[in-house]
């Protein structure tokens, strides 16, 4: 597998330097420079493979020789070790439940392989690397959990201050080992800011071999196109299928894209947003206008610069029009989120967290009769539960998995959003 960046086709590496540095020199991402087509014959006959038979052969087209056959397949395996299943809520209407790994968030499925990868690569060198992540939530603690006491690899993740949930918190700073949680006085779009900023660095870079497990990784979206085959491999019926993602990185949107140039003949992508509707307007006006980050209930969607927009635009030769035809974009409010968790709840008797939330309504808004519309649920209600306590009457339920960690001490360590904290915190 090779891989190019956005910024410079010429600017070619393999998928071990993708994998281990993240980002390009130039400021662009990663792309594989040849998406293959998957064979008719496995796309028609998916319900004849498990998850994990997908997820190997997906994985084998995108990254062919690089990786052995059979260390390739224990790399899938020991990653996709959980289900996804699709449950069917109303007419038309499924959820992809992907919050069945061990923090309760769709997160754990690219933050499990990647660890794996890079602990592929790294098995034969000196190499010591530093993985620098920002989370605006479910990352941190999905990255912690997949790396956590994986060898010659430290994880630093910065998250911001009064903006993740209480078990969200708990998930990134009760592992010690080589996980250390950063508490930064700011938003996530400063956080992200911040890790873009250590990536740049010279001394940094000199003195420690530092790489991200954002979703500008390409090893967080290979795993996550694997669930856009599975979910299409559960549903039976002879109409188009379209994907609704919640979205706020873009990195489980681009993922999807990738499915469909594997092949997977999905109908339409639905972009859904909180009020951080960069991407819809960008649908509508064909403008790319960054913002500064507004604070709401789906903060894991809290993004007000998605990285991955210029994956998108690069897998559309940043055609506009051709973008605008197979993605929509939706933005719902916070006040629409809740009805919504309400509303389902009492009619369908199904508990979404506020991002599926957005999710669900972004696929009323989109309203095609004769389409099945497969929502990606991205997390488990509990872990946002305390955001919507005061706006539901209804108790969550409570998977038992959560305990053991609400009862953990945490360990953090406060610094401000300035550079120099974070860097001098680094070098240390
Ligand atoms: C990260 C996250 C999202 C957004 O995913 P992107 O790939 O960044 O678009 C949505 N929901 C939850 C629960 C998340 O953790």
């Amino acid at each position: 597998m090779k891989l190019y960046s956005t910024n410079d086709k010429n600017n070619i590496v393999d998928l071990k330097e993708a994998v281990l540095h993240s980002l390009p020199k130039d400021k662009g991402l990663y792309m594989p420079t040849a998406i293959k087509k998957l064979d008719d014959e496995f796309i028609n006959n998916l319900h004849k493979y498990s998850f994990q038979e997908i997820a190997f052969k997906v994985a084998e087209n995108l990254i062919g020789e690089t990786i052995p056959k059979e260390d390739l397949k224990n790399i899938v395996e020991d990653s996709i070790n959980f289900i996804a299943p699709v449950v069917t809520i109303e007419d038309k209407t499924h959820i992809l439940e992907l919050f069945h790994g061990p923090t309760l968030a769709f997160k754990d499925f690219g933050a499990r392989f990647m660890a794996r990868l890079m602990q592929y690569f790294l098995k034969d060198s000196n190499e010591k690397i530093k993985i620098l992540v920002a989370t605006s939530g479910d990352t941190g603690g999905a990255v912690a959990a997949g790396f956590y006491n994986i060898e010659n690899i430290e994880v630093v993740i910065l998250y911001p201050k009064g903006r993740v949930s209480k078990l969200q918190e708990k998930q990134l700073t009760t592992w010690g080992g080589n996980i250390k949680a950063l508490e930064i006085d700011g938003n996530f779009d400063q956080c992200q800011a911040l890790v873009k900023q250590a990536f740049l660095d010279p001394e940094l870079n000199e003195k420690c071999n530092l790489s991200s497990a954002n979703s500008i990784n390409i090893a967080r979206l290979i795993p996550q196109s694997f669930y856009y085959f599975e979910a299409y491999k559960q549903l039976t019926t002879d109409l188009p299928i379209s994907f609704v993602v919640p979205s706020g990185n873009f990195g489980n949107m681009t993922a999807g894209l990738l499915a469909k140039k594997m092949g997977l003949p999905i109908s339409k992508f639905i972009a859904a947003t909180n009020k951080n509707d960069v991407f819809p307007k960008y649908l509508a006006s064909g403008e790319y206008n960054p913002i500064q980050a507004y604070e709401t209930l789906s903060n894991a969607m809290d993004i007000g610069n998605p990285s991955n927009f210029y994956r998108i635009l690069d897998l559309y030769g940043s055609t506009w029009n051709n973008i605008k035809e197979e993605i929509l974009g939706y933005s719902i409010s916070d006040e629409e989120t809740v009805e919504t968790i309400v509303e389902v709840h009492n009619k369908l008797g199904y508990v979404l967290d506020p991002h599926t939330a957005v999710g669900y309504l972004g696929s009323k808004n989109y309203n095609h009769e004769n389409e099945e519309k497969i929502i990606l649920s991205t997390a488990h209600p509990i872990k946002f539960a305390n955001e919507v306590a005061d706006s539901i009457n209804f108790s969550i339920p409570h998977p038992s998995s959560i305990n053991t960690i609400l009862k953990k001490e945490g360990h953090k360590t406060k610094l401000s959003s300035d550079f120099k904290a974070l860097k001098d915190f680094i070098l240390q």
